[in-house]
């Protein structure tokens, strides 16, 4: 598939994994190289949710571009190979309704959440040689950033999908969707880029969801493993967006550090109790940990908040053997 053309593939109805069920597009190629999850496929055919109004959806960012998103400082790093292979693992589970899309970039407004100079900064990476860029990186104070060529345009189709999938909830076309990018956002501030992070991709988009749409109250929940640091301090004094952490944590050792991601930082002023943080001390908290969080925490607030939408900052590298 070229990369500039829009490309999509849907199926609806009870066989899902048909590959002539309600396509919209004769272009399709193969969705994943995860081997286990294409024999559940096979196996195990999926049902939508007959009590659905809408199906719920993927958007896939399908672009060569993600693949050369790294480490400028240090070119041997091979880890995001590692994050490809799981994302593609996540498709294949997932899917009820599918669109691949491709897109030459996004023009949303990111001034709603990021710097003027940071956006430009970002914008001009691909202009700058590689010395250049180190030297970028450098001046922030976590320097390991990943960006490369293509970084910028890269980091502009995620915001982009996200985008997307935002529209397609609000329009009524899916009841929910789930946007699988690189780089991901949520480490990323309003004047920094922080490690994947250049843009920070759900806060762009709740801040068009609220611009827009009229949105009064929006949760956030982000179980990466590590701390949304970007997406906090986005939201501390901000009583309209709840945001709701689980991350490791370690005493402040484990990254992106300090106390940032401490039970203890709740927010401040308006936004005061409106940031909950669940910090695991080490690395060793498992599935039925995450329950008993959901259960009495998570689902307790969120109930009692009662926003208007849920939005998801779903980092899969808190699993086992998953680096990053
Ligand atoms: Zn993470």
């Amino acid at each position: 598939m070229q990369d500039d053309v829009y490309t999509s593939r849907v199926t609806r109805g009870e066989d899902a994994s048909s590959p002539d069920a309600g396509k919209e597009s004769s272009a399709h190629e193969p969705l994943s190289n995860c081997e286990d999850t294409r024999a559940f496929d096979k196996d195990e055919k999926r049902k939508l949710p007959t009590t659905s109004r809408h199906p719920h959806g993927v958007i896939i960012s399908h672009s060569k571009l993600r693949k050369i998103h790294r480490n400028v400082v240090d070119s041997n790093v091979a880890l995001f190979q590692q994050s490809l292979r799981r994302i593609e693992c996540v498709n294949t589970i997932a899917l009820t309704l599918i669109i691949l899309v491709s897109s030459r970039g996004c023009d949303h407004d990111m001034q709603l959440v990021h710097s003027l100079d940071h956006l430009n900064l970002i914008k001009s990476l691909s202009s700058k040689s590689v010395e250049e860029k180190k030297v970028i990186v450098k001046k922030w104070a976590k320097k390991s950033v990943y960006f490369y060529e293509e970084s910028s345009d890269s980091a502009c189709l995620a915001v982009d999908y996200v985008i997307k999938v935002k529209e397609k909830v609000f329009k009524g076309e899916l009841d929910s969707a789930v946007a699988i990018v690189q780089p991901p956002g949520h480490h990323a501030e309003a004047d920094k880029a922080i490690i994947f992070c250049l843009y920070n991709n759900i806060v762009i988009a709740a801040s068009h969801i609220k611009k827009e749409l009229k949105v009064s109250k929006i949760m956030i929940v982000d179980w990466d493993i590590h701390h949304g640091n970007g997406t906090q301090k986005s939201y501390w004094k901000d009583n309209t967006v709840l945001y709701f952490s689980v991350h490791r944590y370690d005493s402040g050792k484990f990254f992106p550090g300090g106390d940032v991601g401490s039970h203890n930082s709740i927010g401040e002023g308006e936004g005061k109790g409106f940031t909950i943080n669940v910090p695991w001390p080490h690395g060793l908290y498992g599935d039925a940990d995450y329950l008993v969080v959901w259960e009495h925490i998570l689902l307790p607030v969120a109930h009692k908040f009662n926003s208007d939408i849920i939005l998801i900052s779903g980092g899969f590298d808190a699993g086992k053997n998953l680096i990053f």
